[in-house]
């Protein structure tokens, strides 16, 4: 059965083993809880998925619930294997322990050498997503006619921007909900006991659990979106409901992110599925199955890659000179407190249920970070603690480079700022605001409106050399009331808007 493999509770699928009888080690490490606050849920999907790996697994696993990984390992009389974890610091963790022989990353559809390869490649100077993306389908076969994209085109994200249908209604079934077992009320009790004891804290509210902690469960959830909601994602994938949280979006990065579901797989599920409905007669738009390929293999696999290549100081960069600190209202998910409709409704479809998906993080929630120049590595711990699918090595390159724009440039060739008039095109927020996503000044002007002509006005002369930026560089000029808004938005600071 091979030497014990030590598994994190992000590598709990069948994929971190070498065989199904191979011994594991499973830690439950109570002081990260101590030193971050995570959002309820996002702590309880952790441990319940790691308590339910080490009962489906019996007598082959060995859990130990301690307080840190050293006395856990100090415990274990043998010498153990692991796939190299996710972050810079539990891979430090790994190396410096003897009797651990770490191992080539998983849970990835790319390895480490094969990005490293790609990256070196002739002529490459930049690392672009798009390259690395249709690389990764020729070398993976995935959605490939022969030596050309299914399709003739790679990349459909042009057609994956609609706006909100008119009538509201995105027409697919509620996703499928798993069901809470006797796992989770333990898991549910020992929260409750840590919070009590001053050991722990949260935010967010506590509920049903809404994520997949079993293989099984991700695999059911994975089949419910192929059949029900793969074929409505693509077109208003982009878009944003206040009464329709989830429109048609898989809910599958949680448990990706666990590992309790290999990303090729869920690749090869895709077109595979999509494949037999078409032979049924019953084809899916290529736009929704590109789409969300493209968030499995591309996005996800180049973010992970970007983590390590960039080095372990990325996370401190700040172009943008940002130092605000988070505010208590954000940092504490008090949607109560803000009377802006989409910030407000995103704050608290997240606290609720510690997930929303990738347009409100970027466009509202990222959005209001960028534009009042709060901390992008503060931001960054925020994502992290806040969302069930945050990790170290996903929300750095996320927020630090797509969403905050620190890295000058990098990953994004532009900041993701926008004004209220993007958010009132892609959602029904608008509507029902006690602001006017039109009006810059006064006491209706809409803060990311009037936030985004402040943010052009303080960050212009570090934007100055993008040339995606001169357009609306110049459209400062044209603002006769620019000064006042200015001024507003320095007193609205940071205020719940
Ligand atoms: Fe958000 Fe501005 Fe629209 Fe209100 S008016 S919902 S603050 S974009």
């Amino acid at each position: 059965p091979g030497t014990r493999r030590w598994c994190f509770a992000d590598q709990l699928g069948p994929h971190f083993l070498d065989g199904p009888d191979q011994p594991v080690l499973l830690v439950e490490s109570r002081a990260v809880f101590a030193r971050r606050r995570f959002h309820r849920q996002k702590a309880h999907l952790v441990l319940s998925a790691l308590r339910h790996r080490a009962a489906e697994l019996g007598d082959q696993a060995e859990l130990h619930q301690v307080g840190t990984y050293g006395e856990a390992l100090d415990r274990v009389g043998e010498p153990l294997s692991v796939c190299a974890p996710t972050s810079w610091g539990s891979r430090d963790l790994v190396l410096r322990r003897p009797g651990v022989q770490v191992l080539a990353a998983r849970g990835f559809v790319t390895t480490q050498g094969e990005f490293a390869g790609w990256a070196a490649g002739r002529g490459r100077r930049r690392l672009l997503m798009e390259d690395f993306y249709r690389d990764s389908r020729r070398r993976h076969g995935v959605l490939m006619n022969g030596a050309e994209p299914v399709g003739g085109r790679w990349n459909l994200d042009t057609e994956n921007r609609e706006p909100p249908p008119a009538d509201g209604r995105i027409g697919v079934p509620e996703p499928w909900w798993p069901e809470e077992d006797e796992i989770d009320a333990e898991v549910r009790a020992d929260l409750d006991r840590w919070e009590a004891e001053g050991l722990a804290s949260f935010v967010g509210d506590d509920g049903p659990r809404l994520f997949p902690v079993t293989r099984a469960e991700a695999l059911h959830r994975l089949e419910d979106f192929l059949e029900h909601r793969l074929g409505a994602f693509g077109p208003h994938e982009d878009a944003m409901l206040a009464g329709d949280r989830w429109l048609a979006h898989s809910l599958l990065s949680p448990a990706l992110n666990l590992g309790l579901l290999d990303p090729l797989e869920v690749v090869v599920a895709t077109e595979r599925s999509a494949r037999d409905r078409a032979a049924a007669g019953d084809l899916l738009p290529l736009n929704s199955v590109e789409g969300f390929v493209r968030q499995v293999m591309g996005w996800r696999d180049y973010i992970w890659h970007m983590y390590w290549h960039l080095g372990r100081d990325f996370r401190n960069r700040n172009f943008l000179a940002a130092r605000a600190a988070v505010p208590d209202w954000l940092a504490g998910l008090d949607d109560a407190a803000v009377d802006a409709a989409c910030l407000s409704d995103v704050l608290g479809d997240l606290r609720r249920d510690g997930w929303v998906h990738h347009i409100p993080r970027l466009m509202v929630l990222g959005n209001y970070a960028l534009q009042r120049g709060i901390d992008p590595s503060a931001m960054t711990d925020w994502f992290h603690e806040s969302f069930g699918d945050g990790y170290e090595w996903v929300m750095v390159a996320n927020v630090v480079g797509m969403s905050q724009h620190a890295d000058g440039g990098v990953l994004a060739t532009k900041p993701y700022a926008a004004g209220g008039a993007y958010i009132d095109r892609m959602s029904d927020y608008c509507g029902g605001c006690r602001y006017d996503p039109r009006k810059r000044l006064g006491e209706d002007a809409c803060p990311y409106t009037a936030g985004y002509w402040a943010f052009l006005d303080r960050t212009q002369d570090r934007l100055a050399g993008n040339h995606r930026m001169r357009r609306p560089l110049q459209g400062l000029d044209r603002l006769a009331d620019l000064e006042a808004v200015v001024e507003q938005e320095r007193d609205r600071g940071t205020t719940a808007p």
